[in-house]
């Protein structure tokens, strides 16, 4: 399903041109409407459901019904980004409403260096899949040239 505005929560960003949820859209969906300062996906069908503009937004202020395959009762997502974390929100239709925390790095923000760590490459550090790495490798002459 796609994001959708909890416009009571949207302060239209405190003004300004451009607002954080139509900055990161890659499809540019987000816009404001002028009168009211409230943002809205104005074209829902085109949207990738790829959750930028829902963790973007700093009042938490959009919303998403995820992907069936793990919410399967339809439950609506708020993600709360911090620093180190991810902390979402699962609001289910019967009212259930359970809270979920994961780490999103594993350097303290600012400090990732794929290839000039301290330990060396940091993509032998066997936190990447064989596969990421394979890939990455690849690329990797290009980037140091
Ligand atoms: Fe509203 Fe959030 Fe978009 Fe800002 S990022 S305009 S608060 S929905
Ligand atoms: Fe754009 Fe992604 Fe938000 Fe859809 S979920 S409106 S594609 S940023």
């Amino acid at each position: 399903m796609p994001s959708f505005v909890i416009t009571e929560k949207c302060d239209g960003c405190k003004g300004g041109d451009k607002t954080a949820c139509m900055y990161i859209c890659p499809n540019d969906l987000m816009v404001l409407e002028p009168n009211e300062m409230k943002a809205y996906n104005q074209e829902p069908d085109a949207c990738w459901e790829c959750f930028s503009c829902i963790k973007i937004c700093p009042n938490q202020a959009i919303e998403c019904r995820g992907y069936s395959d793990f919410v399967p009762m339809g439950a609506s997502l708020v993600p709360m980004m911090g620093t180190e974390d991810i902390m979402w929100t699962c609001k289910f239709r019967n009212g259930v409403i359970k809270r979920f925390k994961f780490p999103i790095r594993t350097t303290p923000e600012g400090q990732a260096n794929a290839y000039l760590g301290e330990k060396g490459n940091d993509l032998d550090s066997g936190l990447c899949f064989t596969c990421e790495k394979d890939g990455l490798e690849l690329v990797k002459p290009l980037e140091l040239a």
